[in-house]
């Protein structure tokens, strides 16, 4: 039977772990309204190619193409079910969703909110850097390479960071995902749909609850 769930969480929350994982062990379908945009002017269908007229013209594409652009897709998750992600973002989307699922006989089942603690997730993501060389993951607190300075696998001596894992960024990128959830948080509230799973739990942890989730077990 398909389920169909919102996955929310600001980036650095593990989300996109979270819905690789039930693309690969459930073949459900993650919908993600910047890929699907991209992917839909790419190929040229009717709803990219009028999506493409308004971005050229540098304005917003409005939750009519959105919403098309969703029904495009959600044919072809009708098996395993949908995962949506950046959709929906307003209380006009979301009754747009609850339509498009209608229409196809189907529903939400959950909407499961990866709760991050602000200052945790800025030392986790400001802390990380990688093997220049190797590529070999480490982090400043949890995970210091064992000789200061040098890659454990390949004893390189440099590292990189990415530019993006700066305090700043990461703050902004959090008031701009609570801009975005805060509208919907309190429509799937009150409809009971809302799980809130600890993002900042171990991957594997997180996992678990998820699948309780969706199996109805927790
Ligand atoms: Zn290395």
């Amino acid at each position: 039977m398909a389920t169909n769930i919102i996955l929310l969480g600001p980036p650095g929350a593990g989300k996109g772990t979270q819905a690789a994982r039930l693309q690969a062990l459930r073949g459900m379908i993650q919908l993600s309204t910047g890929d699907m945009l991209r992917a839909a002017v790419a190929a040229g269908t009717p709803v990219g190619l009028k999506a493409k007229a308004v971005m050229a013209r540098g304005e917003l594409v409005s939750d009519a193409i959105v919403s098309a652009l969703i029904g495009e897709r959600l044919d072809d998750a009708a098996g395993a079910g949908a995962i949506f992600d950046g959709f929906p973002r307003t209380r006009h989307q979301a009754e747009a969703l609850e339509i498009l699922l209608a229409e196809r006989g189907r529903k939400l089942d959950h909407v499961i909110e990866l709760a991050v603690d602000e200052e945790a997730l800025v030392r986790r993501i400001i802390g990380r850097f990688t093997c220049a060389h190797c590529g070999a993951p480490y982090h400043d607190e949890y995970k210091p390479t064992k000789r200061p300075g040098v890659c454990d696998i390949c004893g390189s001596t440099e590292f990189k960071r990415r530019p993006d894992d700066n305090e700043q960024t990461v703050r902004t990128r959090m008031a701009e995902y609570r801009a975005k959830t805060e509208p919907i948080l309190p429509i799937y509230e009150e409809k009971g749909l809302l799980r809130r799973v600890d993002g900042m739990a171990p991957v594997e942890t997180v996992a678990a609850q998820i699948d309780g989730i969706l199996d109805g077990t927790q």
